[in-house]
């Protein structure tokens, strides 16, 4: 009889990851949540399990064990004749709220993939600060003021001295009299980042409380990330739904080890947001709480100056169709579109994947263009909102967060049209997608 008795998995989740995705500074970790790393592209002999076959071939993939044998790259192609509407290109344009490019980045190319896709404007997220900021503000901001824009970042490393709190928000002024857009905080405040003297800084540290309110003072909204995925924080065993993930990255783990519970570092960032009412903040990945929709709902019925971009979680949205589409619904003016991607990252190609989420009704499509599920086993299904949805989560929220005018999109302002309600019926099926080889004219359908 043949049963799937465990998974391996190989190789890593698809080039580098973004910036706030690198491992952090080394903490203590739980033994078991070190395994060995197994270069996938390297074939070798593993120590032999009973019979089973494991010559490990060439290349990526995940792999199965069944009867006695592994099964290499198991990857099932799904046989469901349902339709497929492969989306190419978004039917508004779009404002990618969440990306992360680094120096290295040609804006001419940057540009092309945005055209490309449709993408109007991009938010690198990974500005830094100082001489760093001012070198990304110049080669990509300067290069096209309205569609490249840059969020900074703050000098964690230092908190703890004298005058910090002041230095951080001169530091802010300067940046927005240069045309830094916003202020990103890393998911580091709060479970990594350490004072001078030792100690965890917590997300609502006092001494934040200044440079919080002065973004709020010169419209500069936060964008923060704050704790991570529930399983990143439940014991690394057979029931952790991204085991095969974590075994791939196991310190992304923060089970154990010290570190602050993934409810108490929510609750330190709700705190921040309560106290600051005239600050904007985008909770980073649908406010980290993909998972639960109706908890993200409830947080932001509390704290109308709370937003949520919708980066990095369309294999968490995708897989609760019904939910998550009566949540877009229910909150269609708090929803920012992001990828944490960049336009023209080769790797995963999230742009495409996530307008057939937002627009179809397609069933059942991988979440993900890669030899493996890079997030969990799972697939996905498009929630097919209405039209003036749609335009609201591709760049009205964002336009609006931003401060920025919506002339330059080349398109006329939203239907009058009441808001659609929970019954509004999928659409009737469109032409498929153009050939990739011949992008249409507008990339806006
Ligand atoms: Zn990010």
């Amino acid at each position: 009889m043949g049963c799937i008795v465990g998974l391996m998995a190989c190789g890593t989740a698809g080039g580098a990851p973004p910036a706030e995705d690198r491992p952090l500074p080394p903490v203590a970790q739980p033994v078991a949540t070190q395994p060995a790393t197994q270069p996938a592209t390297q074939p070798a002999t593993q120590p032999a399990t009973g019979e089973a076959n494991c010559e490990v071939p060439e290349g990526e993939g995940q792999a199965v064990f069944a009867s006695g044998d592994v099964l290499w790259r198991y990857h099932p192609d799904s046989q469901l004749a349902t339709p497929q509407h492969p989306t190419l290109t978004p039917k508004y344009p779009v404002v990618d709220i969440h990306c992360h490019w680094s120096i290295n980045q040609d804006p001419q190319a940057l540009l092309a993939a945005m055209d490309r896709l449709g993408v109007q404007r991009a938010v690198n997220l990974s500005g830094g600060f100082g001489d760093t900021l001012e070198s990304i503000m110049t080669k990509f901001h300067d290069a096209a003021p309205d569609r490249l824009l840059i969020f900074m970042n703050l000098d964690f490393a230092r908190i703890g001295e004298e005058g910090w709190t002041d230095e951080m928000v001169t530091a802010l002024d300067h940046a927005h009299a240069r045309g830094v857009s916003g202020l990103k905080i890393f998911k580091s405040l709060g479970l990594t980042i350490r004072d001078i003297d030792g100690t965890r800084v917590p997300v609502d540290d006092p001494r934040l409380d200044p440079i919080w309110h002065r973004c709020g003072e010169l419209g500069m909204p936060v964008l923060i990330h704050t704790a991570d995925p529930i399983a990143f924080f439940e014991p690394l065993d057979e029931h952790n739904e991204r085991w095969v993930q974590l075994h791939r990255h196991p310190d992304w783990s923060f089970h154990g080890g010290g570190f602050p519970s993934r409810d108490e570092l929510l609750a330190e960032r709700n705190r921040v947001i309560a106290r600051h009412l005239d600050t904007t903040f985008i909770g980073a990945h649908v406010a980290n709480n993909a998972e639960d929709l109706a908890r993200v709902g409830r947080d932001m019925d509390a704290m109308p100056n709370l937003v949520a971009d919708i980066s990095g979680r369309v294999a968490e949205l995708g897989r609760q169709p019904y939910t998550a589409r009566r949540f877009f619904l229910k909150y269609q003016d708090r929803l920012l579109f992001g990828t944490d991607r960049y336009p023209g990252r080769p790797d995963q190609p999230r742009y495409t994947i996530y307008y057939r989420f937002l627009e179809t009704d397609d069933e059942y499509f991988d979440y993900y263009d890669h030899p493996f599920p890079p997030t969990g086993e799972w697939r996905i299904y498009g929630i097919f909102l209405p039209d003036e949805v749609l335009a609201k989560i591709y760049h009205e929220n964002a336009d609006r967060v931003l401060g920025m005018g919506q002339a330059d999109h080349g398109i006329a302002d939203s239907s009058t049209d009441p808001p659609p309600g929970l019954d509004t019926a999928p659409p009737a099926p469109r032409e498929p997608a153009p050939d990739a080889a011949a992008p249409p004219a507008s990339p806006y359908r």
